[in-house]
């Protein structure tokens, strides 16, 4: 856990500092690098996931994640006591009192286990919980010949699926298509489809605000079974993964490149809007001015300022800030040569 300091009753943009709650997978190297901190003297290397204004918990590992926003109070608290200021009366209306995302740097340090996510209706019929999970990808920094997969790369059968996962080997690595990714390169992950990410690569991930994996993978990682299934009967937990083929046609409809981006554009296809958006804010050709709304704002690339009509003044940033800005900060003003991705909830109802 981790504070934000005092400025978070401020109209303005707050920098957020790490919150790498302690995981089953290493990874954490590339976070640190990114956003130009030394590792820290107890750093254990398994600290993979940077937690970015979070309102969610760990499904398991300690049930860590939330963000702090001082000794006494956590953002979960702060935005029951003030939820329109934080979130704006159009997102209460539509989402209730919480952002509907949770924003996370993550460092894959080693292969993770393929896995997948419940979708909303599955995850309010069986877990009794609102959200599913999609996920985004958009990849910051990735080794030479890094790779992620993404679906089944034919129809698996119900029967043959539970085969490969009692099977535990890696025919299930396998079965998925293979990609070879870049910085640059941005990928929506549907709720249902089989994933993993390959060592070697950090994202920056919006996703669903759960916590909520099927692990196909989990003997060579360590993790229970009941874990792995969600505390579910294993056959309930996997039929909430999307068994049909994805082929190359629907998997360029959900890959696109961020880095191409001048002024201001979604970093992702319009079928992510549903669940969360990135805007990708380059000020190379001047000015960015912006709506008001909660959102993660990460500077990607290069320098500049940030301001808001409400807030104390601009505030220097550079690669590696990581930001929280609440609604009640108004317009935003984004200017200098930089590159920023603003992580915000979808606009109205999903
Ligand atoms: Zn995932």
């Amino acid at each position: 856990m981790t504070r934000l300091g005092s400025r978070h009753e401020a109209a303005g943009p707050i920098p957020l500092p790490v919150n790498t709650p302690q995981r089953f997978y290493r990874g954490g190297e590339r976070i640190y690098a990114f956003r130009g901190l030394d590792l820290p003297h107890d750093f254990d290397g398994f600290r993979p996931e940077d937690w970015l204004a979070s309102t969610t918990r760990l499904f398991a590992e300690g049930g860590d994640g939330v963000s702090l926003l001082s000794d006494h109070l956590d953002l979960p608290t702060a935005l029951a006591q003030d939820p329109v200021g934080w979130l704006g009366e159009e997102h209460l209306r539509a989402h209730g009192a919480e952002p509907g995302i949770l924003t996370k740097l993550l460092d894959a340090g080693e292969r993770l286990p393929v896995h997948s996510h419940p979708d909303r209706r599955f995850a309010a019929a069986h877990l009794d919980c609102d959200h599913g999970k999609t996920e985004a990808w958009i990849v910051l920094m990735a080794e030479p010949g890094a790779v992620v997969w993404l679906g089944f790369r034919d129809d698996i059968p119900p029967d043959a699926l539970a085969g490969l996962v009692a099977a535990q080997d890696e025919r299930l690595l396998a079965a998925c298509n293979r990609i070879e990714v870049a910085a640059g390169d941005a990928i929506l992950v549907p709720a249902g489809r089989p994933h993993a990410i390959g060592e070697g690569v950090l994202v920056l991930e919006l996703q669903e605000p759960t916590d909520l994996s099927v692990m196909l993978e989990h003997r060579r990682f360590g993790l229970e079974e009941a874990h792995a299934f969600l505390g579910l009967p294993r056959d309930l937990a996997l039929g909430s993964v999307d068994t049909r083929a994805l082929d190359q046609d629907g998997l360029r409809r959900l890959r696109g490149r961020w880095t191409n981006i001048s002024g201001v554009a979604s970093a992702l296809p319009d079928e992510a809007a549903r669940f969360f958006r990135a805007q990708v804010v380059s000020t190379a050709t001047g000015p960015a001015r912006l709506e008001a709304g909660f959102s993660v704002t990460v500077v990607v690339g290069g320098r500049g300022t940030i301001d808001t009509e409400h807030g104390p003044g601009p505030l220097l940033i550079g690669r590696g800030d990581v930001l929280l800005t609440p609604h009640r900060a108004g317009r935003v003003r984004v200017e200098g040569g930089v590159t920023v991705i603003r992580c915000m909830p979808p606009v109205g109802i999903a």
